[in-house]
């Protein structure tokens, strides 16, 4: 007899509440970013359904989805658009092949993904899974590149102090957060790290001629505590990579597709980098699916013999469910005029924010670029709290009881909605964070 199970004699039993899945989870699943030890000793929140901002839980109590599902989505949960676009595909085909294959939505995307900048500019899209291979495949892309146009002594890439570009080796190895990359450090790409644009400006003749690429988060940098890069810096770094030679590679894995009020972050500074790496909000959050762009001149060094090709890819790549899930992204961009109403939810976000950081001393700094938003929260006085009082993430716990998710970074709290989120619900949230602040100030801060 065939060995199908462990738990043969009930595997046809399907998990069906809340605590079995907690159990199951507890016995056999492994989270990222999570400290497993404590995990197995707190209770999980199972989440089960979703509308609109709002998640539910397998208990039935609903919440805000405070940082759009860890940075993914864009027009809401269940949306019956999106959903029916990922059916209709689902009808005819979930996954082709892409290698050697071409598939319908793909070469729409692709297209259309193009169009956003001005002719010449993004011209070409190598698809991939997630933001940390979109930032791999740029990466080799721009290495590559100078093998093949007779500069192979530039190797170097130049990335910015916390930065953070994803968790896969070579990405965690542009990333300025030690914490994402201790394991293996001796690993990944030769990287020189910049402050900011001084940094940049002051880089010797030697150092310019070595180096293939700058990347950076533009606008602002996520992972390092929603971090506002000064009016004006893209322009220069796209202005200095021109100067010298060197590729400007934009990471808008989260600040692609509205988060900080234009589509795309460099469009605020009229900025075309040579590589742009999307992924989280490509499908609305609805699955997996990264893109990495080039323009014309980095694609044509590519052509020619068999080793001039791009040796790179996966096996999902161009998934056409995802594709078909990001194209519905981008019509509702269009129907719902996401971009439009942005900037009265922005102000209003802003408004509410200053009047609870006005009312509240642990409320250090509010740093906002779009509904992109980082609370950090501080001592009275300024100093920040010790790591081990754990005040973001006690913040957190207590947010769930005023109905508010989201995950800090460190002692600052992320407020990334869904850009669909309403007046309505800006002001609910806010009234959320508002209490739970309270809460955690009665409290106190010493245990
Ligand atoms: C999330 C993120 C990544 C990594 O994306 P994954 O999909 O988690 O691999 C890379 N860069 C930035 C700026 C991000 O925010």
């Amino acid at each position: 007899m065939q060995f199908l199970s462990r738990r043969t004699a009930c595997a046809h039993i399907v998990l069906v509440d809340t605590e079995q899945w907690i159990a199951a989870d507890k016995a056999h699943c492994w989270h990222p970013f999570t400290r497993q030890a404590e995990w197995v000793e707190a209770e999980p929140l199972v989440l089960v359904s979703g509308e609109g901002v709002w998640l539910q839980d397998a208990e039935g109590r609903k919440y805000i989805d405070g940082n759009a599902s860890i940075w993914t989505n864009i027009h809401g949960h269940n949306h019956p658009y999106i959903n029916a676009a990922i059916k209709a595909q689902l009808e005819k085909v979930a996954h082709t092949s892409y290698l050697g294959f071409a598939n319908p939505r793909a070469s729409e995307l692709a297209q259309r993904l193009c169009d956003f900048f001005p002719e010449g500019g993004l011209e070409r899209v190598f698809f991939s899974d997630d933001g940390s291979t979109a930032v791999e495949c740029a990466v080799k892309m721009a290495m590559q590149y100078r093998l093949q146009t007779g500069e192979p002594e530039r190797t170097q890439l130049l990335a910015f102090d916390q930065a953070y570009h994803g968790d896969t080796l070579g990405a965690a190895s542009l990333g300025g957060v030690g914490a994402f990359s201790k394991c293996c450090q001796s690993f990944g790409y030769p990287v020189r790290r910049l402050t900011g644009l001084g940094g940049l400006l002051g880089l010797s003749d030697a150092e310019v001629q070595k180096t293939a690429a700058v990347i950076i988060e533009p606008l602002v940098q996520g992972v390092n505590q929603i971090k506002p890069w000064p009016d004006g810096m893209l322009a220069e770094i796209r202005s200095w990579c021109d100067t010298h030679g060197v590729h400007l590679i934009l990471d808008e894995v989260m600040t692609g597709f509205g988060r900080t009020g234009t589509m795309f972050a460099c469009q605020h500074e009229g900025v075309t980098p040579d590589f742009l790496c999307l992924a989280k909000g490509l499908t609305g959050g609805y699955l997996p699916l990264a893109a990495t762009m080039v323009g014309d001149s980095v694609y044509q060094a590519f052509l020619g013999d068999a080793e001039r090709a791009f040796y790179y890819g996966h096996s999902y790549t161009a998934n056409q469910l995802g594709c078909a899930a990001a194209l519905a992204n981008l019509d509702l961009f269009e129907q719902e005029k996401t971009l439009e109403k942005l900037p009265a939810k922005v102000l209003l976000l802003e408004s509410l924010l200053a009047a609870i950081g006005g009312k509240y001393h642990t409320v250090y700094e509010v740093r906002q670029r779009g509904l992109v938003v980082g609370i950090e929260l501080r001592q009275l006085g300024g100093e920040v709290f010790h790591a081990a009082h754990r005040v973001g993430e006690r913040f957190c716990l207590l947010a769930r009881k005023h109905r508010l998710l989201t995950r800090p970074i460190l002692n600052t709290i992320v407020i990334m909605p869904p850009l669909s989120i309403s007046h309505d619900e800006i002001e609910t949230m806010c009234v959320a964070l508002e209490r739970t602040l309270k809460e955690l100030e009665q409290e106190g801060f010493s245990k």
